[in-house]
Order: C-alpha cells, then structure tokens, then sequence
C-alpha cells in the first residue's frame, strides 16, 4: 500500500471534481499543472490518486509530441482529448487527459526547427482547448455536439520554459510538488512495508540518504533483489537464462531478500558513488567543451 501525500490527494481531487461542478459565475482552470524537481513523485502520486477516484486517465507522453513520425502534434493532442471526453459521456466515468514531463517536449522552444514547431503547435492548441473545452475539434470533420469538459493534468520540471499565456492563472492551476520531510518519511515508509522495517528504522534511512529524492527509494528497493537475480542466473547459466525468462509460463519465486538496514545503507551507498561518477564525467565534459 503506497501512500498519497494528503495535500497532493487534495489539490488533484479538486481540481479534477470542480472541472465537472457546474458552479455558477466560477472559471475553473481546466489545466493543473504540477512543477517540481524530478523523481519526486508527481507521475506516481497521480496514478495513485486516480486509482483512488476511479478516474480514467488518458495518457498523451511529450515524447510522442515532439516524435516526427507521431505527425501533427496538435491532432494527436485533440483526438486523445476527444477519447477521454468520450469515455465520460459514454461510460459516465471520469477521465483526464495526462500529459507528463510537458516541459521536456513543449518546453524546449529553442533546441531545433522541428521542436519549436511542435513546440508551438502544442501550446497553442492546449490554450485553445483551455479556452474551448466543449468545442475540441479534429481536422477535417466537425461534430456539433458540445463535449463535457475533460481536466487536463500537466507535470513538469520547470514551467518557467512553457509559453507564458498557458500557463496563465485562468487556464493554468499550479501546484508545486516538493515532499516536506514528513511526506518524505511516510512515502518511503510505503515503499518498504511489504519489507519488515520498523519506524525507526525508515527514519534512519531517509536521514542517512538526506537529500535523495523519492525514486532514490524505490530504486534502491528494486536493487537489493540484484543479489538473488545473479544467483538464479548462475544457477541456470547465462546461456539458458533466456528459455527460462522469455516468453515462459514458468513463476519464478525468490526468498525474501536482505532488507536490513545496514545491507540497504551499503547498497544506498553504491547508489550515491554511481550519482558522483555521473557528476564528474558532466563536469569533465563541461571543461572539454
Ligand atoms: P516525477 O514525476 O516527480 O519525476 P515519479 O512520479 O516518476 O516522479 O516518481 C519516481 C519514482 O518514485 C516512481 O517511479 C516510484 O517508484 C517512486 N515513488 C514516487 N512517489 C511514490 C509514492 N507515493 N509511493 C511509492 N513510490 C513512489
């Protein structure tokens, strides 16, 4: 059982459940946008969230905004919204249109003649979606029926990069996602319960590795199973590994790892020496340049 920051929860559900109240003389914006540092649990708590709300969320990557095959950007944008729009009417659910790491494809509006034109394509059409929510249109045909307003959820890095008009007070709310330590200790805390540490325990963890962020944890979870994948490698051989694990109805079950502090602080430490050679070799790279 994962846990939800309260104040994420909060701010998703009312965004989300104001965008289908029909409140008189209220504007809500139909965009939230969560900005933040990376890895700290924007994408994930979402998920959560939605989980929790039984929301369907339709899933539109920046990657495959700024792909040149995807071809025009602005209609992938408008038929995926139409997609959400029609599981609400037909399924009388609620959906959302996600759009995660926005910054790295409509925020780069100098890296590229094909970027900035995507770029702009797709700030402009999400602007004009905010400002037409019922009356999204796909080119070359016309559907005179209104659709329901579709919440639109956007995370990022740095909002300061996107075009300054979407991300306006009207057609933008934005929520700053940085975990306080006490979010810190109860997100971490999640990620290890299925693990058998105690309170104490998971206070010392995120205090030793101070200044992680969240996927620290969970990346350094899934590495304490590295030592019983090797040894079930070895015990199989590397050249008949592949009959057993691809495409093999075969359940493979693991003991339970070494979860205790100590090994997770070694194994943490590892982690930390594998941040600082990528440090050097950026600044090595920074001098050579
Ligand atoms: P961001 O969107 O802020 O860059 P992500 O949402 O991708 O960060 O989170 C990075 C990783 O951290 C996730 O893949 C997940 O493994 C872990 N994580 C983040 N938040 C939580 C949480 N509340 N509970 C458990 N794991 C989490």
């Amino acid at each position: 059982t994962y846990y939800i920051a309260p104040r994420f929860l909060n701010k998703l559900a009312v965004h989300i459940t104001k965008n289908f109240l029909d409140l008189p003389g209220i504007n809500a914006p139909l965009l939230l946008g969560i900005h933040g540092h990376k890895g700290e649990g924007k994408s994930f708590q979402c998920e959560l969230v939605f989980q929790r709300m039984k929301v369907q969320a339709i899933h539109l990557s920046a990657g495959e905004l700024e792909s040149p095959d995807a071809g025009d950007p602005s209609r992938l944008v408008r038929f995926r919204y139409r997609e959400a729009a029609d599981i609400i009417t037909k399924h009388g659910k609620l959906a959302v249109l996600m759009i995660n790491d926005i910054d790295a494809g409509a925020g780069r509006v100098d890296s590229g003649t094909q970027y900035t034109v995507n770029t702009q394509l797709v700030n402009a059409t999400l602007m004009n979606i905010a400002d037409n929510p019922t009356n999204v249109q796909l080119p070359g045909s016309y559907d005179s029926e209104p659709l329901p307003r579709v919440p639109i959820i956007v995370t990022g890095n740095d909002f300061g990069t996107l075009y300054a008009p979407l991300v306006r007070d009207g057609r933008m709310d934005k929520f700053y996602w940085e975990p306080n330590s006490e979010d810190r200790l109860e997100i971490v805390n999640g990620i290890f319960t299925p693990d058998g540490l105690n309170r104490p325990q998971i206070e010392q963890l995120v205090a030793h590795f101070e200044g992680q962020s969240i996927d620290f944890f969970s990346a350094l979870r899934a590495s304490i199973y590295d030592e019983q994948i090797l040894a079930f490698i070895e015990q199989t051989g590397f050249d008949k590994i592949g009959l057993k694990v691809a495409n093999s109805a075969e359940k493979h079950s693991f003991v339970k790892p070494n979860f205790r502090l100590e090994h997770l602080i070694e194994k943490g430490e590892e982690m930390v020496k594998e941040q600082q050679h990528i440090q050097e070799l950026r600044l090595v790279a920074a001098y050579n340049r």
